[in-house]
């Protein structure tokens, strides 16, 4: 594996292209537009910048990792000579379908195709191949230069080699990678946004108020930031989709959306991209409750 495409440039395709190109594989990050695509380099240098005013890394690592990531808004020219590719566009079924589909046609028989997706099935998007066993979920975690977990979500289909070569790979780029079959949410939505859900049905019926309930979690279980300032972290929208995925795979009351989180979401208040979410985020309050995830 020496050559990684990276398709979607926003918060997590940006991240996983700085992952793989600080361990010195070649990054083709593709996106539909160029201003998308500076965004994402522009957002990989300031972290890169971080990580060198952290010592974590020289000015030298950071010019090399720059060096490794070329961009493209042509998804053929990107990722035809792929030994994988790693799907990071937007949550949409219909859409990663379509990328589906074109990836098959433009990459060599031998690319394994991988998807970041959340919630979206892995069997699902794989069907659309002609090569379902070399298709596999690789869902990293935000903020992906940070997180170590990579959750690796085995489809239907996906052979006991290709879960292998992104094991190992995933090694290769110090995180570590947990074996998962192909459920909604995964292992890791399916706990932590049942918790989410439960802390917003908590407010909800009166029990306590935002604050209490982050503190609670907080200074109770340890945890480093709360679960509202959590949902609104991810963003309210997100969750309310990923709660839906589970609710419609699963067809368990237990999954359904606490009615205030559609009410917030309806009402465009969703979390610290909003402006708004279960707390008011001026740009002080985002970078505090950003701030607060690296501590
Ligand atoms: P984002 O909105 O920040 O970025 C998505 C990017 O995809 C945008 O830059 C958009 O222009 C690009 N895009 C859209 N259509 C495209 C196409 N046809 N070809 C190339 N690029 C295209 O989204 P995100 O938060 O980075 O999420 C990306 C994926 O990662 C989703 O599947 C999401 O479920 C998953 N994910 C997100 C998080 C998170 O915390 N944000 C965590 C884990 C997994």
């Amino acid at each position: 594996m020496k050559n990684i495409a990276v398709i979607g440039a926003g918060t997590m395709g940006n991240g996983i292209a700085h992952t793989f190109a600080q361990k010195g594989y070649k990054v083709n990050l593709i996106d539909i537009s160029q201003a998308s695509l500076d965004r994402g380099l522009d957002t990989v240098a300031k972290n890169l910048d971080r990580m060198v005013a952290k010592e974590k890394i020289t000015e030298a690592g950071k010019a090399e990792t720059l060096q490794n990531i070329s961009t493209f808004t042509d998804m053929k020219a990107g990722v035809e000579k792929a030994d994988l590719v790693v799907e990071a566009a937007t949550e949409n079924l219909d859409l990663k379908l379509k990328i589906f589909r074109s990836l098959e046609e433009f990459c060599p028989a031998e690319t394994i195709l991988a998807s970041n997706t959340s919630s979206i099935s892995i069997t699902q998007i794989a069907a659309v191949t002609s090569r379902p066993e070399m298709v596999i979920g690789m869902h990293f975690m935000n903020p992906v230069p940070i997180m170590k977990l990579v959750e690796i979500i085995k489809g239907y289909s996906t052979s006991d080699k290709t879960y292998k070569t992104v094991e190992e790979l995933s090694k290769k780029l110090d995180k570590v990678p947990v074996e998962v079959n192909d459920y909604p949410g995964f292992v890791a939505n399916r706990i932590l946004m049942p918790m989410i859900n439960e802390a917003i049905e908590t407010l909800y019926n009166g029990v306590a108020g935002v604050k209490e309930i982050d503190t609670v979690m907080m200074l109770g279980m340890a945890h480093p930031m709360g679960p509202l300032a959590l949902a609104d972290f991810i963003g309210l929208d997100v969750c309310l989709s990923i709660l839906n995925v589970m609710y419609d795979g699963f067809k368990n009351p237990k999954y359904a959306p606490c009615p205030l989180l559609v009410n917030m979401v309806m009402a465009g208040k969703k979390g610290a991209k909003s402006g708004k979410g279960f707390y008011d985020y001026s740009e002080n309050r985002k970078a505090e409750v950003v701030a607060k995830m690296f501590i």
